[in-house]
């Protein structure tokens, strides 16, 4: 282990300093600033350190976005410049957009993504947070509705191409921002719909076993980083791409109909919705 190097930069107001130890160990570089620890794996060739992500935790993912969005590897020749930029987005690491590594315009203290249209829509698709097992912990039967819903639209084959809408832009053909709707309503671009790997995902998991199985695992879960290492990545984004393209509001209820109970959910539409269908003439919703 290399001795503990600190890093003082110098502002135009005020001589600030900025405390960074960083500790080059075989596989990853450690960088402490504060409380907040940082690694990074890198591979060593030719006097090139190349970074590659450490996925232990979110945060150190998060680190490693952000740094790669400027720099791939560090050199002899880039080192400083490196330097540079380490001393200017340490102290504000979760200023800077998760996906594309942009200043974000508003103050995050989180991992957090930009406005861009592509970074929201990857975010929905990328572990970055702890939200797909914080969703099940807080609302297991709207995380049960959704993800059945779904894989049930999934196996309707000969329908899918339209009701499967939106698609999660990590299974496009290629990774394309269309605006939502879009290809259900005139079928354009139908072929950035790529159901492949969706298909695997539904063979397996549309059946009540296996899919009764995977609910144990995420209710057992703490983060989804515990997730992620129980299963595939593919289906991980699914799952998140499900819950986070979901824009509406549910409210597990009960519905009794004669002496029967049935569950029920109920959908919390904004005034401007709920205006629309408040006439004199009873208008009705079916699905
Ligand atoms: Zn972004």
């Amino acid at each position: 282990m290399e001795e503990l190097n600190t890093l003082h930069v110098e502002s135009k107001e005020h001589l600030k300093e900025v405390k960074i130890k960083f500790r080059v160990m075989e596989k990853h570089i450690i960088y402490q600033y504060g409380n907040d620890k940082f690694k990074i794996n890198y591979k060593l060739i030719n006097k090139e350190y190349i970074f590659q992500p450490n996925k232990k935790k979110m945060e150190y993912l998060h680190f490693y976005r952000v740094i790669t969005n400027k720099f791939k590897s560090i050199t002899m020749r880039n080192f400083k410049d490196y330097i540079d930029y380490l001393i200017n987005i340490i102290p504000n690491i979760y200023q800077y957009c998760t996906i594309c590594g942009t200043k974000l315009e508003y103050s995050s203290s989180v991992i957090n993504t930009c406005q861009n249209t592509k970074c929201i829509y990857e975010n929905e698709c990328n572990a970055t947070t702890n939200y797909v097992v914080q969703y099940y912990k807080n609302s297991p039967e709207i995380f049960d509705l959704l993800l059945s819903t779904a894989l049930f639209a999934l196996q309707v084959k000969d329908r899918r191409i339209y009701t499967f809408e939106p698609f999660p832009i990590e299974f496009m053909t290629t990774k394309t921002v269309v605006e939502r709707g879009k290809i259900s309503l005139d079928g354009s671009d139908a072929s950035l719909k790529d159901f492949a790997r969706l298909d695997t995902i539904v063979s397996k998991y549309f059946n009540e076993a296996e899919y009764n199985n995977l609910l144990v695992i995420i209710s057992e879960c703490l983060t989804d980083k515990d997730l992620l290492e129980k299963i595939d990545t593919n289906l991980y984004s699914f799952i998140k791409f499900v819950l986070k393209s979901n824009s509406t509001e549910l409210i597990p209820t009960t519905i009794n109909i004669g002496e029967s109970e049935m569950d029920g959910y109920k959908i919390i539409h904004s005034r401007e919705t709920e205006d629309r269908f408040r006439t004199t003439v009873n208008t009705f919703l079916f699905h």
